[in-house]
């Protein structure tokens, strides 16, 4: 394909309208007709990365492959396009300032007057066009995050504006809306949509497609007069539905031709419409499975919809691929003690003991590990989970009353878990921990090598903690092995109790790498063997 086309999708009236599901549902149907599709976040906000950000700021942080940490919607984006993203898909208000500025302390501007117009919105232009040009994609989505009219996503918004003037046909915006039901007048009211769209008009932008976001089923009537009202042609409003669950909505979009009319817009033949055989068969798989896999998760922010979004897909993908209905419990890990833990936990045929960073809510965590070695439940301790499992072990099985890791307690006898060497002259907390992919070599006949059937994997990591191997032997020879190693460097990546059923400790983030059409290899035999724990 010659030129690459770029789609914008920006967002109107409210927050949390799913941009990043629709952008990833849209890019999910033009590579189903075999195109190169890429998907991109633009944040407005000032910090660098939300790697700083805690997730009642911002939910998950998610981790790229190349070690960049990054919006929760680079999960969406990995999960349906199956195609890894970097940190050119993730881009901030501060990391563009960030660059400006370097530039100008260079002497890059050759004495110019450095501006939010041309300067800014040029250094943004940049990074939308890098991924076309650099990796050859045949389409770039680009997300505006935040909703129009924010001051803060104002330099996006002019940025878009100008892309559309300079690339013609080949570019297009989509804005996403909400259409709200107001059940004393028994209506839908599509004024709100008329004053975003307005909004965007008024910042130069003419929207291309329109997606309007229902609760339930809006009318032709209701379709044409936002048509009329918006300019935009009556078979580019799109409306999307709520459905069951996020996997659904590229069906929806493509039961209503967005895909064609992304492509008749831009200039390319539409040509057959793909038949998403592996896509269907997934949802297929889903409704079918009537028996349901109770997973327990343990962890602080549980009460947050988004602080473990990638482990619930994960779930959900490992639990359809079982051909079971995920029911997942979510056990506050602040609540649970020793007391307690058997009877809240009870019911569970596996638990995750979750990620986290800092002391509160750890004794719970210690609590849900010990019920679980002691009862041989089925346990996936991720990062802060593994190291949880490490010093349970220490504390329960080898006697050594006060193992702790050094994050949360310096001056421990018995540092079990301690801070990696390369951390200890670190001094700034943005993006200095350990991230991104990195090799694991797992030991032949080990739970872990069992479920990804392979010796060598990769699997990405945030942290700043490690095992410690002094302990290394005193560990294995109670019956906690180490089975996965870094090759390099030889960092303990996974643990686990042989004796138990299904017991494992993994020091990466599994979760970042769990996709529609590729499951993660360890989710699906943690949760297979949650099943197996039932019967
Ligand atoms: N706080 C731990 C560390 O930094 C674990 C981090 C995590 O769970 N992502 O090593």
């Amino acid at each position: 394909m010659a030129d690459t086309k770029y789609i914008f999708v920006t967002g109107g009236v409210v927050s949390s309208l799913g941009k990043g599901i629709i952008a990833a549902s849209l890019g999910k149907l033009l590579q189903a007709r075999g195109y190169k599709v890429t998907i991109q976040k633009f944040d407005p906000y000032i910090n660098i990365d939300p790697g700083t950000l805690n997730p009642y700021e911002h939910g998950e942080c998610y981790v790229t492959v190349d070690g960049h940490e990054a919006d929760l919607d680079l999960g969406h984006y990995e999960r349906f396009l199956n195609v890894q993203t970097t940190r050119a898909n993730n881009i901030t208000t501060g990391r563009i300032y960030q660059s400006v500025i370097n530039k100008e302390r260079k002497g890059d501007y050759l004495g110019k007057t450095v501006q939010v117009v041309p300067h800014i919105t040029d250094e943004i232009k940049r990074n939308v066009k890098l991924l076309g040009s650099k990796y050859k994609f045949d389409f770039v989505i680009t997300e505006i995050g935040g909703t129009v009219g924010d001051i803060e996503s104002l330099p996006f918004i002019e940025s878009v504006r100008q892309l559309k003037w300079e690339l013609g046909r080949n570019c297009l915006c989509v804005h996403l809306t909400y259409v709200p039901y107001i059940a004393a007048a028994k209506e839908y009211k599509t004024k709100p949509t008329q004053h975003s769209v307005k909004q965007l008009q008024e910042s130069g932008i003419q929207p291309d497609i329109l997606v309007l976001r229902t609760e339930h089923e809006l009318s032709n009537t209701i379709l044409s007069k936002v048509a009329l009202f918006c300019n935009v042609s009556q078979d580019a409003v799109i409306q999307s539905i709520d459905v069951p669950t996020i996997y659904e909505v590229p069906l929806v979009l493509q039961r209503q031709k967005m895909d064609e009319v992304v492509l008749r817009k831009v200039g390319l033949e539409v040509g057959p419409t793909p038949e998403m055989k592996a896509w269907r068969q997934f949802l297929q798989r889903k409704a079918d499975a009537t028996e349901v896999v109770k997973i327990g998760l343990v962890g602080k922010y549980v009460e947050l919809q988004d602080a473990y979004k990638s482990i619930d897909e994960s779930l959900l993908q490992a639990a359809i691929y079982n051909d079971r209905k995920l029911d997942l419990h979510l056990f506050h890990s602040e609540k649970l003690n020793n007391e307690n833990a058997e009877e809240l936990l009870k019911d569970m045929d596996g638990i995750v003991i979750a990620p986290g960073f800092g002391q509160r809510g750890i004794e719970g965590k210690f609590a849900a590990i010990k019920y679980a070695r002691e009862h041989d439940v089925p346990c996936l301790g991720i990062c802060l989970g593994m190291q949880c499992m490490v010093i349970e072990f220490a504390r329960d099985v080898l006697g050594l009353k006060d193992a702790n890791s050094t994050e949360m307690e310096p001056n421990t006898p018995h540092k079990v878990i301690d801070l990696m060497e390369e951390q200890k002259n670190v001094t700034n907390m943005g993006g200095s921990m350990r991230l991104g992919a990195y090799d694991c070599v797992l030991e032949k006949g080990s739970k872990a090598w069992e479920a990804y059937g392979k010796e060598h994997i990769q699997e990405r990591h945030r942290h700043r903690f490690e095992f410690n191997s002094e302990y290394r032997h005193l560990f294995e020879s109670a019956g906690m092995k180490c089975v996965g190693e870094n090759p390099e460097s030889n960092l303990v990546e996974v643990v686990e109790i042989p004796a138990l059923k299904w017991f494992v400790g993994v020091q990466f983030h599994p979760e970042y790498n769990s996709t529609v059409v590729n499951p993660n290899p360890l989710f699906v035999s943690f949760v297979k063997a949650a099943i197996e724990n039932k019967k």
